[in-house]
């Protein structure tokens, strides 16, 4: 028999990797990393981004430098709702949202064009 999967994408786990920095592990086993400022910075409600054309509206500069989050509730089974050290908490981040802005390494593979330098042995 075929079991039935159910293809929903679901934090298994959070964790603090390091000071300002969100890691949620995936029920894919995908390992995400999410800087918190960063998060802020992309905040999906109404105030900080443009519903209509998906631009934001906030401004890099306008979160503070050593934003923190204070808490993180989870909404239905589709999304966290994150707290911040500014006040703020009226951004819905959905599952999907959230995988789509994953900082890691292999979401956000070139940052820099490093030039490798060949190890001659
Ligand atoms: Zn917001
Ligand atoms: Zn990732």
């Amino acid at each position: 028999m075929v079991s039935m999967t159910t293809a929903v994408l679901e934090p298994k786990d959070m964790d603090w990797i390091g000071k300002g920095v969100l890691g949620i592990e995936w029920n894919d086993g995908h390992k995400g990393v999410y800087p918190v400022r960063y998060l802020r910075q992309h905040c999906p409600c109404a105030a900080c981004t443009d519903e209509l054309t998906g631009e934001l509206r906030i401004k890099p500069d306008d979160v503070p430098l050593l934003i923190m989050l204070q808490d993180v509730e989870p909404v239905g089974r589709y999304a966290l709702r994150f707290k911040w050290s500014d006040g703020h908490d009226t951004g819905i981040y959905s599952f999907t949202f959230l995988r789509r802005i994953c900082q890691c390494d292999i979401c956000q593979p070139v940052k820099l064009e490093q030039p490798k330098i060949k190890r001659l042995l």
